[in-house]
């Protein structure tokens, strides 16, 4: 009888540690999906960018092949321009994508979002929006990098759809970022459209989105999801027609950290 009890238990024990592992693995690919949603929602964007790029330096390469020494070095220096901002895309979303997700590190707010700016292929001043950064060099945060870049790009790239989407006023997106009462708190910002108030509950929601075939509806889902995992939280303000404001507050000193 004892041993029967006991192989049950063992037998228990077993299997709890084999549904533990499988809820890991299922976590990894959770992640893993998530991620390629983020990229996958800037893609065509990317190939435009890249596109817009080498139809530039195939110009002035033409150029420079019929011209004299001095307009051939003027080409070539804006060829070489043109490949530095290729790669300056590449590197990013290879940062973004290929690196360890979770990998905890301790790097300045200010890095984090100038790569998270970097991500987004096309820069916002490019469509005439003026881009706000109120953010101390000193400032640092100790999280996973990759996964909270995938959160800022998420929102970085709804605010500029918002901004995008409003005629007239003024176009612009703030991100800034504080630190008060063991919270680093990053903020983004813009004026664009707003959401009505009988949305703000369900924005959150997977699959929820406005965007008639153009939204998957998974960037928000996928934002609280990550800064909860993160120990975080995430909240929204919102003036229909005027602007709309994302806060994430964050522990300073990593999801790992003992909380008293
Ligand atoms: P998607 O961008 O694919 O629609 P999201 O989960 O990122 O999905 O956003 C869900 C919805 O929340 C959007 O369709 C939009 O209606 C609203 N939304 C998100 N961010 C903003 C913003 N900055 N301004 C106005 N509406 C927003
Ligand atoms: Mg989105």
């Amino acid at each position: 009888m004892t041993s029967a009890v006991s192989v049950g238990v063992v037998g228990q024990g077993r299997l709890v540690a084999q549904l533990r592992d499988e809820v890991r693995a299922l976590d990894d690919q959770l992640r893993r999906a998530q991620r390629l949603v983020t990229v996958g929602t800037i893609t065509s964007m990317i190939v435009h960018e890249i596109n817009n790029i080498l139809t530039h330096v195939i110009g002035r390469l033409e150029l420079a092949d019929e011209g004299d020494e001095t307009s051939c070095r003027g080409s070539l220096r804006r060829v070489r321009k043109g490949y530095d901002s290729a790669a300056a895309i590449c590197q990013a979303l290879l940062h973004l994508t290929c690196g360890d997700p979770q990998q905890v590190q301790t790097v300045p707010v200010a890095q984090l979002i100038e790569e998270t700016l970097a991500a987004m292929a096309r820069a916002p001043s490019k469509d005439g929006i003026v881009l706000i950064r109120k953010v101390s060099p000193k400032l640092q945060i100790t999280t996973r990098p990759v996964e909270l870049k995938q959160v800022l790009l998420n929102l970085l790239l709804n605010a500029r759809a918002a901004v995008l989407g409003k005629e007239g006023g003024s176009q612009s997106i703030c991100i800034s970022a504080s630190r008060r009462n063991g919270e680093t708190f990053i903020r983004v910002a813009d004026t664009g459209v707003g959401i009505p108030p009988e949305y703000r509950q369900r924005i959150f929601e997977p699959f929820f989105t406005t965007k008639n075939g153009e939204g998957t509806g998974l960037g928000l889902a996928v934002c609280r999801e990550i800064v909860e995992s993160l120990k975080g939280r995430i909240s929204v303000r919102s003036q229909l027609g005027k602007s709309t404001c994302f806060t994430i507050a964050l522990p300073w000193d990593g999801p790992d950290a003992k909380r008293r």
